[in-house]
């Protein structure tokens, strides 16, 4: 759940890496199979737990986040 605080994101969660460098962002990662390794927010680096069910990433900063909150 992210606080209702938090700005728009600005990292790739997936490279830790400025959204404006343009990097692509993965087919699977588009599709929320694959969790997310950075916080988009603060670029720190998630700690990531993978069920059969999913997925859940959490920042300590930013909490957590989860594979069904991504389904669409
Ligand atoms: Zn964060």
């Amino acid at each position: 759940m992210i606080p209702v605080a938090t700005p728009e994101p600005v990292y790739n969660e997936f490279t830790g890496k400025p959204l404006a460098d343009g990097v692509p962002v993965f087919e699977a990662a588009l599709l929320g199979l694959e969790p997310p390794r950075y916080c988009a927010y603060c670029a720190r680096r998630m700690i990531v737990q993978v069920s059969p069910h999913g997925w859940t990433a959490r920042c300590s900063r930013h909490g957590e986040l989860d594979s069904k909150s991504r389904e669409r």
